[in-house]
């Protein structure tokens, strides 16, 4: 029924009711203003609700068990129920997994929903409602109040002025990765009319629902299967930056593929590796587009012809162009056009004129996951039953534990890389810390690796992608940057520490329905400038975390896995 979310878990005081400091006494319960009313759209949505509430007052004598339950019961009754309580009784000294920010709280609602914590999503008040949140792996919103401190708003993943705006910004990301209804196929008039006018008929290929043998991630074991229909034919998906944006883009594609019987990817050259290992890709086609690379060559009419004589090639019947914010989709729909594809999908602010088929607008903030699902969802594909939308790769899945901690220091560009004296430290604070640590560097990075070691970790050099997976796969979690490697973790199920750099909102680009922590000044003054070079002397968001946070985030993590255990034991 919800494609994004099944669940939503609030904390009680300063969210749902007036903070009543170790309130014993049912009768001063008061509910926040538009917290009824905001509880009940998210009721009547089909979402599942439920408390997570840290009560060290229990541990501290200030009220009993009893007049816990009857102050809880109070809320209920305001509220009309909720669907499981979780409660953590212990204060700051118990070492607990449950006390926000550990992610036991959200784990065990999760579990007692039936659901996963990359379903649910946390509405809080304070830093420790986000913290849980993303160390569960779970989305948050944080909804200030006067005692909120503005580096927990800077820090939070998303911010909403009141609990009806937090309501509606769920409900919206519900909206929009909600497939959009397909158009009719040619010669039919019983299939639901498009919402979008659309431009050429899109005919379906009857009786060939089995994919191609022989795709591109045919070389790997345990591929995941994509269940497919035939409603589209074969789909053009494109992706032409990283790695990691081409990884970002994957749960919109295995929309795309479970819609249509063949899928072709169009990448560049820097996103290549990422795109041989999405599940329900069948053919790639690379090529370096002048408008999207980074370091784009010059436009040659020739190698433009060849292009739209490749595209021409595909013989694709419709076309779903995946860009991020500040790419324009527009050049290849031109080249798609004239190319005879029928129907073209993309995000434009820009007026497409007749480009495109359906002009798909998103608003700012939007987790890029669910930005390019959004995309898929405006040409009709949805995530197949049972896909949880996470990021994902073919053959490689962290299975629990973890033999080492790897830390990668690199990053694609500098404004997002942590300083190599910062890193070292890190490291040296990780083995004193008794874990074993992996420092990983790709191209060009030998040296970097190297010196960020200092000699007390194993340095792993260059890697392939998959054998990146592999070996991320295998960790018990990954420290980095803003950088390709933090999503391929994510597509392994991987936690992830992030250093990161503000230059881009986290709730965009953090690590995706993965456990994870934040570090790193959020509110530095590069916040959102989308530096490429750091603007600002010293790198002061990045350059003064401590390696002691690093050692408890990790630790904090492993706490999270720890409960995963304990919830499926
Ligand atoms: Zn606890």
């Amino acid at each position: 029924m919800t494609e994004l979310f099944d669940a939503v878990l609030f904390d009680r005081d300063g969210t749902l009711v007036v903070d009543v400091p170790y309130n014993g006494d049912p009768s001063l319960v008061e509910p926040m203003p538009g917290a009824r009313e905001a509880v009940d759209r998210l009721r009547a949505a089909g979402l599942r609700l439920g408390v997570i509430t840290n009560q060290s007052g229990l541990a501290r004598g200030r009220f009993t068990a009893d007049q816990l339950a009857a102050v809880n019961r109070r809320v209920d009754e305001i509220f009309g129920g909720f669907d499981t309580w979780q409660i953590c009784p212990h204060d700051d000294t118990a070492g607990c997994d449950c006390r926000k920010p550990a992610p036991g709280l959200v784990i065990a609602a999760a579990e007692a929903l039936d659901t996963t914590p990359a379903r649910c999503v946390v509405v809080g008040d304070i830093g420790r409602d986000m913290g849980a949140a993303l160390a569960a792996g779970a989305a948050g919103v944080l909804v200030p109040t006067p005692v909120t401190l503005p580096p927990e708003i800077a820090a939070a993943p998303a911010v909403a002025s009141t609990l009806t705006g937090a309501a509606d910004l769920i409900l919206r990301r519900e909206a929009l990765v909600t497939p959009a209804p397909r158009p009719a196929p040619a010669g039919t008039t019983s299939a639901p009319a498009a919402t979008t006018p659309t431009r050429g008929a899109v005919t379906p290929t009857p009786g060939a629902a089995t994919p191609r043998p022989g795709g591109a991630g045919s070389a790997l074991t345990g591929i995941v299967p994509v269940p497919r229909g035939v409603a589209a034919g074969t789909v053009l998906v494109v992706r032409a930056d990283s790695a990691g944006d081409v990884l970002v883009t994957g749960p919109a594609i295995r929309a795309v593929a479970h819609g249509a019987r063949r899928v072709v990817m169009l990448c560049g050259p820097r996103g290549r590796g990422a795109a041989e290992l999405l599940p329900g890709v069948d053919e790639i086609v690379e090529w370096r587009l002048p408008w999207i690379d980074a370091e784009p060559g010059a436009v040659d009419a020739e190698e433009m012809a060849a292009l739209t004589e490749r595209l021409r090639e595909v013989g694709a019947d419709e076309a779903v162009v995946f860009t991020s914010f500040h790419q324009s989709a527009l050049p290849l729909a031109l080249l798609l056009r004239i190319a005879g594809v029928g129907r073209i999908t993309a995000i434009s602010d820009d007026y497409p004129g007749s480009l495109l088929d359906v002009r798909h607008r998103v608003p700012a903030g939007i987790p890029e996951a669910e930005r390019a699902r959004s995309v898929a969802a405006a040409a009709g594909f949805g995530l197949p039953p049972g896909d949880d939308g996470s990021l994902r790769v073919t053959g490689v899945r962290h299975e629990g534990g973890g033999e080492y901690v790897v830390v990668h220091p690199g990053a694609s560009c500098e404004a997002r890389s942590c300083p190599p004296e910062t890193m070292r430290r890190i490291v040296a604070a990780l083995a004193a810390g008794g874990h074993r640590v992996l420092v990983t560097g790709g191209d060009g990075e030998r040296a970097l690796a190297a010196y960020v070691n200092g000699g007390v970790g194993v340095e792993v050099g260059r890697t392939s992608l998959t054998e990146m997976a592999e070996i991320l796969a295998r960790a018990s979690c990954l420290v980095v940057g803003n950088t390709g490697p933090a999503h391929l973790a994510a597509a392994v199920g991987t936690p992830v520490v992030s250093l990161y750099a503000p230059t881009v909102p986290y709730g965009q680009w953090g690590p995706y329905r993965v456990p994870n922590v934040r570090l790193g000044d959020a509110g530095a003054p590069c916040r959102d400038s989308r530096a490429t070079v750091c603007p600002i002397a010293g790198h002061p968001c990045l350059s003064d975390i401590e390696p002691e946070r690093v050692v408890a985030a990790v630790r904090l993590l492993a706490a999270g896995a720890h409960e995963r255990t304990e919830v499926a034991a």
